[in-house]
């Protein structure tokens, strides 16, 4: 059984409690394994068996509770199709693709009509699966084809301008009405234009003539309050009712009942005539305000995905490919593997591939963060993306559409975008069930207060605060808009996080594994010293190179290139063996010849005392000494080494500085290992070295099993099952190979500072994560018993609905806004006070 994903955009979501209702009505429905519905970036992600459940189910079980689903419709016509089977076969074919919700074609008309999630699938993958299918499509005609996978952002922003005409309604009746009500309130006008009623008995008090008039301000309050109220408000009345179809309350529900209340007091007021004030600005000021909260959040939300539109907007829109012999200028999306792209200096290179004639320097920052250029020859990888600095070239596709390294790069950040935290559990169970509690207490305070002093008015305007204060909000958009600007800053520095979970884990590490090869060091090992016995050092790089021709180890390849660059002819070995973890083992021309670690020498009991003195003073200085033998006797050492990455020792000085326990892990010797430690500021205890390929990750599980958690690093080739081990596995890309599905963090370049920043990335997200969801609790938690009036008694201090209407508003702001401070963070890891830092250049200068 196949669990299938699929991500919908959703609308109307308004807070938290939204989030958790979709997700219990899609759990609902049968065959759906999970969901999980960000409120930051407003989708939903199910995974669910689609043996059981429909697309369209799904969509449904949105709408039923309440929300609705962004999408798109597409008609078109095929083109061959002869016979009913036809028609289902296209259907299939149409329904199989991601984010295709209902696909029906007519045989009679030729056309298929499509109903889909714009972003999950489009246009172009809708036509290549009819064309795969066997069948031929006609572009729509006079239609904007580019133009579909835009309808996401069309009806997001339709929303946004809805949001906007009622907040500017709702500011233009509300604001003069609260001016007026305040200057009422404040004796600052005796209403003026009774100007006649002034020259008639003045009574003080309520008089006959002044209630009169008062009673003309009253109505012209309502009046004024009459469109914020139902038509800026309509929103709150219709979420509110939505919910309490599904027997259920949100947030709107708070609103609709608060500025109602302060609404419909007001309104029997004046109608019946009740001795008391009005409370018509109250209500309208409540709604213009969570209105103005709503927008101003909407806006800082939105900048929390500026992160991935950048990384989106990276790709260009137009391909020159050679078709015929002639360039032709397409749209990206239609480039095809396999054909050849022309590109010219100063252009974005459109898809990712082999580059087949030219040569040039390409600018990679825009992914990887790299900022120097790289020369780029025949045969050299290019990636889509990416800036053509100098020459003019050519290359082959061969990775294009959602293949290239951009879009795997964006559907990771979006991943891991829409993913929850763990940290976030407490603030789903709380805001769950968050809004009944609130009902509750603003009924109690009702009661208390009513019963208390019997002025029915205060009871209710203190209920109405209640009500108008709390914020699940605060409390729903705590981790995910953290989590979005967090793991979006990452890819903009190079940094890809798989997940909210992986980042949480990462930010509690303590103890650092690295492997050496390729990670600490280049991983380009070359020959440095060949040492023979009889003198004959070509020889014995001949005989060496000769069965490493079949090895694909690293030092193999060194000894091959070396041998090659001496123009030496190899002969062919037979019977090749690698010996994981120790060498290599071949005949050659009918003799047994091994290659490999002193060690194996010695488990092979042969006689290395006379070559000691070689092997040692090469791992002295770092390299790894390659014993060769044939027929049992040694005839000689190669020592190669594999430079230290220029950045090492800075990352690991940083990594020092975080107070992290650093491991180095190799399969090399224990002295060469060691030599290398020290290079980059390493102290030889944490070296374990001489460890086989399989035990690297029973090595980390030990690790685990005292009690650290622990990260390995590694380029992911042959440490994959240590990556897998660890806590948090991070992997090191070279150039823009982002399909590590075994790493929790994959670095674009193999830069180790990339480490240290993307601890201190983590830990900056779950420090905001952290302070955000302690601001919304402290912020609820004295908030509502402050507007519930529980100091009134003892300070006659009285917090007004307006004014929790506004604190309200301010919360959710907040919290959007500092999560937004992680995006212009420098995310350089800030030393550990109190310590001294170790500058590592004194060390080994
Ligand atoms: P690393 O952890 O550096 O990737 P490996 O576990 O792959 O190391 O190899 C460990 C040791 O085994 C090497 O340092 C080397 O001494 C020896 N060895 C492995 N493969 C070969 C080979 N093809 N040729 C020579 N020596 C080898
Ligand atoms: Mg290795």
């Amino acid at each position: 059984m196949a669990t299938k994903q699929l991500k919908l955009p959703v609308t109307g979501m308004t807070c938290a409690s939204c989030a958790n209702r979709i997700e219990r009505g899609l759990k609902k429905v049968p065959g759906v394994e999970a969901a999980q519905v960000n409120l930051a970036n407003e989708q939903a992600t199910i995974s669910f068996d689609p043996q059981q459940a429909q697309p369209k189910n799904l969509v449904s079980a949105i709408e039923h509770s309440g929300y609705g689903v962004i999408t798109d419709h597409v008609e078109f016509p095929v083109t061959g199709m002869t016979c009913a089977s036809c028609q289902t076969r296209v259907e299939k074919a149409l329904r199989k693709v991601d984010g295709v919700l209902q696909a029906n074609v007519n045989l009679a008309t030729e056309r298929a009509s499509v109903e889909y999630a714009p972003g999950v699938a489009d246009w172009s993958t809708l036509k290549a699966a009819v064309a795969a299918a066997g069948y031929g499509v006609i572009e729509p005609a006079g239609e904007d084809v580019a133009g579909h996978e835009d309808v996401e952002v069309a009806a997001r922003r339709a929303e946004v301008a809805d949001q906007r005409r009622k907040l500017m309604v709702a500011i233009a009746f509300g604001l003069p009405l609260f001016l007026l009500a305040m200057a009422q309130d404040l004796k600052l006008i005796d209403p003026w234009w009774w100007g006649s009623a002034r020259q008639m008995v003045h009574v003080s008090g309520m008089g006959e003539h002044h209630q009169a008039n008062l009673n003309a301000l009253n109505w012209l309050f309502l009046i004024l309050a009459l469109p914020v109220q139902f038509y800026s408000g309509a929103d709150f009345y219709r979420n509110a009712w939505k919910a309490l179809r599904h027997g259920a309350a949100n947030m709107d529900t708070l609103i609709a009942l608060g500025s109602s209340a302060a609404f419909f007091y007001s309104l029997a007021v004046l109608l019946f005539g009740w001795f008391g004030h009005v409370y018509f600005e109250t209500a309208a000021v409540i709604i213009t305000l969570i209105l103005l909260g709503r927008f101003l959040e909407a806006r800082a939300k939105s900048r929390t995905s500026a992160s991935i539109r950048a990384l989106i907007g990276l790709q260009p829109s137009i391909a020159r490919v050679l078709r015929s012999g002639v360039e032709t200028e397409i749209p990206v999306s239609e480039v095809r593997a396999g054909e050849i792209v022309a590109v010219r200096p100063g252009e974005k290179i459109p898809v990712d591939g082999v580059l087949t004639a030219g040569q040039s320097t390409i600018d990679e920052s825009m992914l990887s963060g790299e900022s120097m250029p790289v020369e780029k020859h025949e045969g050299d990888l290019v990636t889509g993306a990416t800036v053509n600095r100098s020459g003019a070239f050519q290359f082959r596709a061969t990775r294009v559409g959602k293949e290239t390294a951009l879009a795997q790069i964006v559907r990771l950040v979006q991943e891991a975008q829409g993913s929850k935290a763990p940290v976030q559990g407490l603030a789903d169970r709380i805001s769950a069930i968050f809004v009944p509690i609130v009902i509750a207490i603003a009924v109690v305070t009702f009661l208390a207060w009513f019963f208390a002093t019997g002025d029915f008015t205060r009871a209710l305007i203190f209920a109405v605060a209640v009500l108008v204060i709390a914020c699940p909000c605060s409390l729903g958009l705590a981790t995910p808009t953290a989590v979005m600007v967090g793991t979006g800053a990452g890819a903009e520095h190079g940094i890809l996080i798989k997940n909210a979970e992986a980042l949480e884990r990462a930010s509690s590490l303590t103890t650092i594994v690295f492997d050496k090869t390729g990670t600490i060091t280049k991983g380009e090992p070359s020959v440095t010293d060949v040492v023979a016995a009889a003198g004959d050092e070509r020889q014995l790089l001949r005989l060496a190179a000769s069965v490493e021709r079949s090895s694909e180890h690293p030092l193999g390849e060194a000894i091959v290139r070396a041998a090659e660059a001496q123009s030496l002819d190899l002969a062919r070995p037979d019977r090749f063996a690698a010996l994981s973890g120790h060498g290599v083992e071949a005949d050659v021309n009918g003799r047994t010849v091994v290659v490999g670690s002193p060690r194996l020498m010695d488990e092979r009991g042969l006689d290395l005392r006379p070559w000691r003195a070689v092997v040692e003073r090469l791992q002295g200085e770092g390299k790894t000494a390659v014993v060769a033998a044939s027929d049992g006797i040694v005839h000689g050492v190669i020592g190669i080494a594999d430079t230290v990455k220029e950045t090492s020792s800075e990352a690991i000085a940083e990594l020092q500085r975080m107070r992290l326990r650093l491991v180095m892990l190799t399969g090399d010797n224990r002295r060469t290992a060691e030599a290398i430690a020290d290079q980059v500021g390493l102290a030889a205890g944490s070296v374990l070295a001489e460890v086989l390929p399989d035990s690297k990750a029973s090595e980390v599980k030990r690790l685990q099993d005292g009690g650290q958690v622990v990260a390995m690093v590694g380029d992911g080739i042959n440490d994959a099952p240590a990556l897998a081990q660890a806590d948090i596995g991070i992997a090191m890309g070279t150039g823009t190979d982002v399909a590590m599905e075994a790493a929790d963090i994959t670095l674009l370049r193999g830069d180790l500072r990339l480490v240290p920043q993307a601890i201190a990335l983590s830990q900056r997200t779950m420090r905001t994560i952290k302070w955000n969801l302690f601001w919304a609790f402290a912020y609820n938690v004295i908030g509502i018993p402050l507007a519930a009036g529980v100091v009134y008694p003892f300070t006659g201090w009285q917090l007004s609905p307006m004014f929790a209407a506004g604190a309200m508003a301010f919360s959710s702001i907040f919290v959007v806004t500092n999560s937004l401070r992680l995006r212009r963070a420098r995310i350089e890891p800030v030393p550990t006070a109190g310590k001294p830092a170790t500058r590592l250049a004194s060390q080994h200068a």
